[in-house]
């Protein structure tokens, strides 16, 4: 398996970048691995997990849940506004807040259901049309009005773009981290969350790398 590999190079970069043993959280991204991969890797005491996609979340996570009570499970995938009840209901974690509409219903989930998931903002560092999260220009607006509405982002979240140098856009996510008080930094994936360690992630969201290529049915 991975994974003991993949925590050594955590802690090997986490050494190199002179940050404190276990100051980086490693979230295993288990989205469409087979169950006995993810079994094999909850035996091992790992509990922190990412997952992309609500609906497949709901039907694998309440049983671990039930045998792994430390389980944390981080929903890093899109997150549809009509999803919005059930992710508060299932997750610790919400790594994509990319919008005003999914604040509002976010926070009016939040006051229902009295549980208060980790949220990060998902940032468009690269600008890239099609894909989700918030411009840098547009963060400050975006974060206030999160305050407005009783939110208290815990970090930024960002996706470098495809075949792209990840550096600049990690440096940009840390220095609106910076900027904002904010102290997490969820950023690298396999390719690179050693040199996401090096520019200060908090969290890497890494999943083949432990589990194995994913094959979609
Ligand atoms: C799938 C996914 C990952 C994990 O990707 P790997 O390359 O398999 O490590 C990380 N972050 C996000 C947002 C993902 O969708």
């Amino acid at each position: 398996m991975g994974l003991d590999d993949i925590k050594r190079r955590i802690a090997a970069a986490e050494q190199a970048a002179g940050r404190s043993p276990g100051s980086v959280t490693l979230i295993a991204v288990s989205k469409v691995q087979p169950a006995e991969r993810v079994e094999a890797v909850l035996a091992t005491g790992h509990c922190v997990f990412g997952e992309n996609y609500v609906q497949e979340a709901q039907e694998k996570w309440p049983g671990w849940r039930d045998r792994f009570p430390s389980v944390s499970v981080h929903m890093i995938g899109p997150l549809q506004s009509n999803k919005t009840r059930a992710a508060v209901a299932l997750f610790d974690a919400i790594h994509t807040l990319d919008r005003m509409t999914l604040a509002r219903k976010l926070a009016q989930q939040i006051d229902e259901q009295g549980r208060r998931p980790q949220l990060f903002v998902q940032v468009n560092t690269g600008d890239e049309p099609q894909k989700a999260g918030i411009l840098a220009d547009e963060l400050p607006g975006f974060l206030r009005s999160c305050t407005e509405l009783g939110l208290s982002p815990e970090g930024l979240m960002c996706i470098p773009p495809e075949g792209a140098d990840p550096v600049p856009h990690f440096r940009l996510l840390r220095r609106l981290a910076q900027d904002h008080g904010l102290p997490g930094l969820s950023m690298g994936m396999s390719a690179d969350f050693e040199t996401a360690i090096a520019e200060g992630a908090t969290h890497v969201r890494v999943g083949s790398a432990i589990f194995g290529a994913r094959t979609y049915a």
